[in-house]
């Protein structure tokens, strides 16, 4: 299978790189600066026929039709498209900067910008290599934050609206490509132990992205447009 992930340089994004390559896949792997990821440069010297590492900011535009045409200039499909990429504004300081009376215009445009257009424009891009392959699977990772049935807290404003956003979006997506035999869904990987995720999460990367391998693999049609689990289970929109 040909993989396309973003954010690949580290937590999440970098276990899924290392799963998909130990099974035999071809990854593309998409960070915003391969030349100082070093475990993705680690990577590359063990699958150098089968690791593809190409630049790639999700808020910009121009990097994203230049990464399409990277991969372009290696391949003309894609099977599995997973948007991972994302940002938590101030991850680590207790949600402070995302409550009330500490909230700003730019931490709030980043963060919809990063999590919910990005995914959905660099979708968008790779939509005709992805109809071109043998699965068409998009991937987008979300959170439980954005489920506006467990809103129970204000706090954190900009990433809950974020990841409400991303699923409206991918929502949308996936009433369009379902009938080119595409499937689109939406994926909570738990809490996991990353920069993003802190020391304190309860699980650990390489689990969600085994879960999120395993769920890409058995995705059925009637699932397009669906918020699962990294263990397949619906959750309540
Ligand atoms: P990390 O903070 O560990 O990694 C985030 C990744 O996103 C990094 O590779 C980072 O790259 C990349 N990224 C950030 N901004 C951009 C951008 N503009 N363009 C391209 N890449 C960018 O996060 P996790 O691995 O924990 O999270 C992965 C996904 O899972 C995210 O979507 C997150 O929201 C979601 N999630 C995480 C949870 C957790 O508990 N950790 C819980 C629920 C959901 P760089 O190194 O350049 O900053």
């Amino acid at each position: 299978m040909r993989v396309f992930i973003t954010g690949a340089n580290r937590g999440l994004g970098l276990e899924l790189t290392r799963q998909y390559l130990e099974r035999g896949d071809q990854v593309f792997a998409a960070s915003r600066q391969p030349t100082q990821a070093t475990e993705l440069q680690q990577l590359k010297q063990q699958y150098a026929d089968r690791l593809v590492l190409l630049p790639l900011d999700v808020a910009s535009a121009d990097s994203i039709a230049a990464a399409v045409q990277a991969v372009q200039a290696n391949t003309d499909a894609l099977d599995v498209l997973i948007n991972n990429a994302g940002v938590y504004p101030h991850a680590g300081s207790g949600d402070a900067h995302q409550r009330l009376g500490q909230l700003t215009h730019d931490d709030a445009i980043e963060t919809l910008q990063v999590n919910a257009v990005g995914p959905l424009l660099v979708a968008q891009a790779l939509l005709p290599l992805l109809r071109a392959g043998q699965r068409g699977r998009i991937l987008s990772i979300s959170s439980g934050q954005g489920s506006l049935t467990w809103k129970a807290t204000g706090d954190p404003y900009h990433y809950s609206a974020s990841k409400a956003a991303l699923n409206m979006y991918m929502r949308s997506l996936a009433a369009e490509v379902g009938h080119m035999g595409l499937i689109s869904v939406l994926v909570d990987p738990g809490w996991m132990r990353t920069d993003m995720g802190g020391d304190h999460a309860t699980q650990e990367p390489a689990d969600s992205a085994r879960g999120i391998i395993r769920l890409a693999e058995q995705l059925h049609a009637d699932e397009n447009g669906s918020f699962l689990t990294w263990q397949g289970q619906h959750v309540p929109w």
